[in-house]
């Protein structure tokens, strides 16, 4: 019904607005105790980037971003993967070195709040995190140049805590193809192939958002562990390259892989995206921009990219999004492969998210509007977090038996 009214795209139905927006995002207790018993698993959170930032403390309310405990607590969000991330274009030992400063920085975050965070490597140490009623933290490192072409890197990672490693970021890397970049390689090299049969040998968990369809591809066919695509969204519903077309969806399903859907609204809504981009020149022109006038500074960063969002939003340059488009593309990729293939990959803390998913306290609405729909409590729990969970353990599955026979 809100969906219905917003193509009416006209501030004179305001009130009207009002009472459809509260209705659709009002939660039952039906929907609270579900989502408040199940594990709630993003896969997918800019956070790590905070803790370099002055004002930041993820132990309080902060007025900004979209995660920190309190907020955590209040959406029901009891996993979390921290993103290791630095800009693309950073190779070889500086790379490593960053990534490590941030590797740092989660476990020291963790060690601060241990009575609220706790480093978890496997499926079975979230559901024991669960059980303490603790919050899950994981870490993914978003890119593949951030083990400086060098594997040994790549276990090190995965010792440190690393679960999943994203093949390449917005640019290609030494070894991998991006969406976002002219290709380079055909998908993967061959040292890109012996990446991905290292990442199944450690037990870190191959992610092929951000990549070339043919990386995808190349990865899938490698991979002997199902992939997961730890945020992106639907072609189908939004044509983005960072998203994935229906044949990708349906070839990581049928491998026992799955998509975590990201919130980004330029990424879950076709006109946001086609308005953004004549505003913007895509999100790598924009991404080009901010740095030339930010340079490393991430507050400086996502503060300008809000702050021009914003004011554009405002002028009636870009239309709004209702956060109801995550659940279009959760059904979507439902509808297609069955609730056994999607997830949660919010992207919190790294892009705009849309009306009514201002920050992790609204999850529990996704939970409402997937019951609305009729889906059942079962599947509704695998959505929310079970269905990564097992990716994660035939991911450690995988690793055994890799490891046993050698
Ligand atoms: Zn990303």
């Amino acid at each position: 019904m809100v969906r219905a009214i917003l193509s009416l795209g006209a501030c004179a139905v305001a009130g009207v607005l009002l009472v459809g927006a509260m209705k659709a995002d009002s939660v039952s207790d039906k929907a609270r105790s579900l989502h408040f018993s199940s594990i709630v698993l993003d896969t997918h959170d800019d956070t790590t980037q905070r803790f370099f930032t002055k004002d930041f403390d993820i132990g309080k309310r902060n007025p900004g971003g979209h995660i920190d405990i309190p907020r955590m607590r209040e959406g029901g969000m009891n996993a979390i993967f921290f993103s290791i991330w630095i800009d693309g274009r950073i190779m070889g030992p500086p790379a490593v070195q960053k990534a490590l400063d941030q590797i740092d920085a989660v476990h020291e975050n963790v060690r601060k709040y241990s009575k609220d965070l706790v480093v978890c490597r496997t499926a079975a140490e979230v559901r024991a995190a669960r059980k303490q009623g603790k919050i899950a933290a994981l870490m993914g490192v978003e890119g593949g140049h951030m083990i400086g072409n060098d594997i040994r890197v790549l276990r090190m990672f995965g010792d440190l805590g690393v679960r999943y490693i994203t093949l390449s970021h917005f640019y290609n890397d030494e070894w991998a193809d991006s969406s976002t970049d002219k290709p380079a390689h055909n998908g993967l090299t061959d040292f890109g192939k012996d990446i991905v049969r290292e990442m199944n040998r450690q037990g870190i968990m191959v992610d092929i958002s951000h990549v070339s369809d043919k990386t995808f591809y190349d990865a899938l066919e490698v991979s002997k562990a199902p992939l997961i695509a730890s945020h992106s969204s639907c072609r189908a519903l939004c044509n983005h390259p960072r998203d994935m077309s229906d044949d990708m969806i349906k070839a990581l399903a049928a491998k026992g892989g799955v998509i975590q859907i990201n919130y980004e609204k330029s990424f879950i809504d076709q006109a946001y995206k086609d308005a953004s981009e004549k505003l913007s020149g895509g999100v790598v022109a924009m991404f080009d921009q901010l740095k030339k006038e930010c340079a490393d500074d991430q507050e400086c960063f996502g503060r300008k990219m809000a702050e021009q969002e914003k004011l554009a939003t405002a002028e009636g340059k870009l239309p709004h999004v209702s956060w109801e488009r995550i659940v279009d593309h959760i059904d979507h990729v439902v509808k297609l492969v069955g609730p056994e293939h999607v997830g949660l990959g919010s992207d919190f803390d790294g892009a705009s998210m849309p009306d009514g998913m201002e920050d992790c306290s609204r999850l529990p609405k996704i939970t409402e509007a997937l019951l609305r729909k009729g889906y059942k409590e079962d599947d509704i729990r695998k959505i929310l977090g079970g269905n990564t969970l097992r990716v994660m353990e035939q991911s450690e599955k995988v690793s055994k038996e890799m490891l046993a026979v050698q």
